[in-house]
């Protein structure tokens, strides 16, 4: 299955890039950290992309998350078509708008109320409003090398995207707005109960992502969630998760029913549009009122609730709890790391591996990566070599170091043996 030529791909992104800064839509897809340009994507189906070449790729981005299923998955796509015929959009409350939210409500352990808008960035700067008009307070505590949207006030050492390019924060987004951004060390509990006996009075809320996947694949220690969850309690400030990457994904009820850690709040996104754009934020009822009409902090959306997205969701979130794909999911996804890392070792590269559920990072980096200032650690151009040597083999990476890899139910026993024998290769080539 190895990729012979990417010919159209280079003509076709050289016309893109005349168009589109970059390229791209997202920096995220550009290629900066690991060299050439981005491969141009015909279609999905399955486990697989297609490139505009024709070649085959086995995917192991989906999306950046949203495919746990795969693309065009029998139960998705008939409930998108059927919905498609009524119309695309009213600005008018529908039924497949309760039914999402309930679906939701009844998966996520947090959530009482929810409110749909288009991304998860949406959900971040609305979930940042929130807690602090509910609160009335306005520090925010943040960790180094999680990402939460292009948010203003959360663009401080924000993960992959920034982390790549070596950006940590973005001009444009003027001192004022991150003022009352503490950004903290993932998984130093001392360092956060500090913060409280000093500031505690005064934060808002503590945003974060319980299993981190903007700066690759990092696991809360234990303790630390807990911790999280205590001070915020004790000290009244609000517990946001962001599960826009680890919900419907690491469990079906998101990290917080993995871990058995409810936060007042949490961010939705990903996968619970099904590959069509949805975010989502919702938790306690008492502080979801406190948003307009009911409550007065603002926040609105001309398509949010769009009624294709909603039925993409329903149907994703409907099959899953259905088939209950998680425990084989991890299993697969299990004895893809463990031949990886075998590959890995058996070439002499220092390398450790983080997975939780299906999303998994293989660091080239000999420390087990717990914080931000670890993970910066990583050899980015060893990194580099092993996609461009993935790439031109079929398997298609996310194309940086510092973001996660996702499994999807399509991947099949032949198609980890396939991912398995590529790695050993390229990683004895660039040992
Ligand atoms: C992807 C992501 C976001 C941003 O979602 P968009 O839909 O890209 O705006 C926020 N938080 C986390 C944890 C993410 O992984």
């Amino acid at each position: 299955m190895s990729v012979s030529q990417r010919v159209k791909s280079e003509e076709q992104f050289t016309r893109a890039m005349r168009v589109i800064p970059g390229g791209v839509n997202s920096p995220a897809r550009a290629f900066g950290a690991v060299g050439g340009h981005p491969v141009v994507i015909d279609r999905g189906e399955g486990q697989y992309l297609y490139d505009i070449d024709g070649n085959r790729y086995i995917d192991l981005v989906g999306s950046w998350g949203p495919h746990i299923l795969g693309h065009l998955h029998p139960r998705v796509m008939p409930r998108i078509e059927e919905a498609l015929k009524k119309g695309t959009s009213f600005g008018a409350p529908t039924l497949v708008e309760t039914e999402l939210a309930e679906l939701v409500a009844d998966l996520v352990p947090c959530v009482e109320k929810v409110r749909m808008v288009n991304s998860g960035t949406e959900a971040g700067m609305s979930v940042i409003r929130l807690a602090r008009g509910y609160t009335g307070r306005d520090k925010i505590i943040k960790f180094a090398g999680c990402y939460h949207g292009h948010v203003d006030s959360l663009l401080v050492q924000a993960g992959s995207g920034a982390l790549t390019l070596g950006t940590p924060s973005s001009p444009g987004v003027p001192q004022g707005c991150t003022a009352d951004t503490l950004v903290l060390e993932y998984n130093d509990i001392e360092q956060l109960k500090e913060t409280f006996v000093q500031l505690g009075d005064q934060i808002a809320a503590v945003i974060l992502e319980p299993v981190v996947g903007n700066m690759g694949v990092v696991l809360p220690e234990p303790g630390f969630l807990e911790t999280v969850r205590e001070v915020c309690t004790q000290h009244g400030s609000v517990f946001i998760m962001d599960e826009v990457m680890t919900g419907f994904r690491v469990a079906l009820g998101g990290a917080q029913q993995r871990f058995d850690i409810a936060p007042d709040i949490c961010m939705l996104g990903k996968v619970i549009g099904g590959g069509m754009p949805v975010g989502a934020y919702g938790g306690k009822a008492e502080i979801m009122d406190v948003i307009s009409p009911v409550g007065s902090v603002y926040q609105a959306g001309t398509l949010s609730g769009n009624p294709i997205a909603m039925a993409s969701g329903i149907a994703t979130l409907e099959c899953l709890r259905e088939t209950d794909p998680y425990a084989e999911l991890e299993s697969k996804t299990r004895r893809l790391t463990q031949g990886l890392g075998a590959a890995a070792a058996k070439a002499g590269l220092p390398h450790t591996l983080a997975e939780c559920g299906s999303m998994f990072t293989l660091f080239f980096n000999p420390e087990k990566v717990t914080s931000y200032a670890i993970s910066a650690k990583n050899d980015t151009a060893r990194f580099g070599r092993y996609f461009q040597g993935m790439l031109d083999r079929g398997i298609y990476l996310p194309c940086s170091q510092f973001e996660a890899n996702f499994t999807s139910v399509m991947l099949t026993d032949d198609d980890i043996d396939h991912v398995i024998q590529a790695a050993s290769e390229v990683l004895q080539e660039i040992g």
